[in-house]
This record gives C-alpha cells, sequence and structure tokens, in this order.
C-alpha cells in the first residue's frame, strides 16, 4: 500500500515477490526513514493457520511510525495485510509438526523522491514472508553472550524503543565484535550510564533468582517493548514468579550470578523464542550462569510459549489470531 500526504493510505494489493523500483532519490535510502515490524504464522493440527498477539504488533508499529514521523497504520489494516500475506503464500506456512513457522515480516519507508531533510510525503508499506526455522544454528543451546563496553544500541530520546532499521544498523559493529570474541549474541548497556543492561540485538533479556523473582530491565524508554517479553512475565505470574522490571545493573547482576543467587538467565523474541544464555563474556572476564546450560523453569516457560503458539495448549489469555 502506499500513502500520499493529501490521499492517506491507498492501492492496497497482493504482489508476487519480486525486486522493487524505487528512485536513488527516495528519502529513506537517504535519512533511514523506516520502521518494521516480525510475527510468526503458526500451523495447528487441524490445518488452520494463526499468528500471536498480532495487535501488540500494530500498536508498537503505530508508536514507531510515531516516533520516525511516518503515517500510522490502522489495527484494522495491519491485521488484513497479514491475513492478505498469509492467504497469498499459506503453501509455505510449515506443517504442524515441524517446530516451524512462517516469518512475517510487514515494514514501512519513506519514498518521496526529495533530498531535503523533513518527513517524506510519500511512505510505502509491504508485509513479506519467509518460512523460519531455529534462530541460532546450534538450535535451543545455551547463549554466549558479549557484553559490548564500546557500542551502546540506543540514547536517551532517541529511537531506541522503535522498530526502526536505524537501530539495527548501530548494533551491527556490536555483534561482530561479540562475534570476534566466540559469542552468539550481544549485550548493549544503557548509554547514558553504561552500567545498566539494555538488551541484545534481538531480544529481550531475563533473569531467574533462588527466591523466585524474575528479572528484567524496565521500559526505559532506549529498549524495545518485546512483546515475547511482555508474554513471559504473564506466564511467569501465572507459576508463582515475581516478575520485577527494574533498572538492572550489570556488576551487580554479575555478582549474583557468581554467587548462585541468579539460577537462570534467558534471551526472548519472537524470532528466538526463548533461549537460555550460559555465559557471559567482557574484557574483564567470564561468566558462567550456574552450570552454563539450559535452565529448568527457562525450558518450561519456552514449552508453554510454544504450546500456546502451535495450539497444543489452551490458549488461556487469548492471545492467538486466525489468520487462514
Ligand atoms: N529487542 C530487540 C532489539 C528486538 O529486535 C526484538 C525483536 N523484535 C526484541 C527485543 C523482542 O521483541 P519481540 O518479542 O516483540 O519479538
Amino acid at each position: 500500500a502506499t500513502w500520499r500526504l493529501d490521499e492517506g493510505w491507498g492501492g492496497a494489493e497482493v504482489i508476487p515477490f519480486g525486486p522493487l523500483t524505487m528512485s536513488p532519490a527516495s528519502a529513506v535510502l537517504h535519512y533511514g526513514q523506516e520502521i518494521f515490524e516480525g510475527l510468526k504464522a503458526f500451523r495447528h493440527a487441524d490445518g488452520s493457520v494463526w499468528t500471536f498477539r498480532p495487535e501488540r504488533n500494530a500498536e508498537r508499529l503505530q508508536r514507531s511510525a510515531r516516533r520516525l514521523a511516518l503515517p500510522e497504520l490502522s489495527v484494522e489494516d495491519f491485521l488484513s495485510s497479514l491475513r492478505a500475506a498469509v492467504a497469498a503464500d499459506e503453501h509455505w506456512v510449515p506443517e504442524a509438526t515441524s517446530e516451524e513457522s512462517l516469518y512475517l515480516r510487514p515494514f514501512m519507508f519513506a519514498s518521496e523522491e526529495f533530498l531535503g531533510v523533513r518527513a517524506s510525503h510519500k511512505v510505502e508499506y509491504y508485509v513479506i514472508s519467509s518460512p523460519a526455522g531455529p534462530y541460532f544454528p546450534r538450535g535451543v543451546q545455551p547463549l554466549v553472550v558479549w557484553i559490548t563496553d564500546e557500542y551502546a544500541r540506543a540514547g536517551a530520546g532517541g529511537t531506541g524503543a522503535a522498530k526502526c532499521g536505524g537501530n539495527y544498523a548501530s548494533s551491527l559493529l556490536g555483534k561482530d565484535e561479540a562475534a570476534q570474541h566466540g559469542a552468539d549474541e550481544v549485550l548493549f548497556l544503557d548509554s547514558e550510564t553504561h552500567t545498566s543492561i539494555d538488551e541484545l540485538s534481538g531480544m529481550n533479556v531475563f533473569a531467574i533468582t533462588t527466591d523466585g523473582r524474575l528479572l528484567t530491565p524496565a521500559l526505559t524508554g532506549s529498549i524495545l517493548e518485546g512483546v515475547t517479553r511482555e508474554s513471559i512475565l504473564q506466564l511467569a505470574r501465572d507459576r508463582g514468579l515475581e516478575p520485577v522490571e527494574q533498572r538492572l545493573v550489570m556488576s551487580d547482576l554479575l555478582e549474583q550470578v557468581t554467587s548462585g543467587e541468579i539460577t537462570e538467565m534467558f534471551a526472548c523474541g519472537t524470532a528466538a523464542v526463548i533461549n537460555p544464555i550460559g555465559e557471559f563474556r567482557a574484557h574483564g572476564g567470564t561468566w558462567t550462569v550456574a552450570d552454563g546450560g539450559s535452565g529448568e523453569t527457562t525450558l518450561a516457560l519456552r514449552q508453554e510459549l510454544t504450546d500456546i503458539q502451535y495450539g497444543r495448549t489452551p490458549d488461556r489469555h487469548g492471545w492467538l489470531t486466525r489468520l487462514v
């Protein structure tokens, strides 16, 4: 679909996947005015296809749009775009037994042919899809996480809470740095004091304590408000854990890991679902979480979440929306 300043949204259609034609002077190519979302379509045993809490993604796309001076798309239009995309690509939704899904990537960008610095008067919105297996090549294995002291993902007053391409551009070097240290992922600290945990490059972070608390960084404006994060807070509450959203100072956390007060850590997001964190590395040393393996509660939460998504357990919170 295309949005024009004087006309609003129009021209929604399903077209075959292929190259886009655009002017080299398109605003997005110069100023990065782009936002996106990520969801999955899950096949259930009866053949129907569902997605998980899409209204949360629709609302987040609206918040991202406001921050990036892009036009909002209504929740209904967002949902119909997902339905149209999945109906067209239904044969790509993997079988229920495969533990795979169809990843959906809605995105919006400034397409006006204009080199001045101002919000674009013309914007495009697309949804593409791709079958998705495990996020990490090794599958559900404890992650090694590199704590970068050089790069931050987002600054105060910036776009950290928006899902915009530029945030990911700024996290790429941190991911490279992590790989050079043999780590799977990079952990970004807050950009202001460089002491507290923000998030990984594409996942929110959690810790479980011996006294039954589930710790995760509070939404301070520099981390992404993950749909998986919010769902895990609910599932944790359901099983009697006490969710605590607060500023988490990295050095305190590592001390609690060393003392055994923190027994499990994990990271979560739509693509990776829930993945245990087995070890942290930084310039100052390495810290193994418990025995470095996959924690029991972490795996139970992962199982419960995927059981809901694949329709293997009752959807007691009403999180699923049927697409096909
Ligand atoms: N943080 C970042 C930076 C991300 O890219 C993602 C993935 N969208 C998340 C957290 C997790 O968000 P969600 O659970 O909505 O996928």
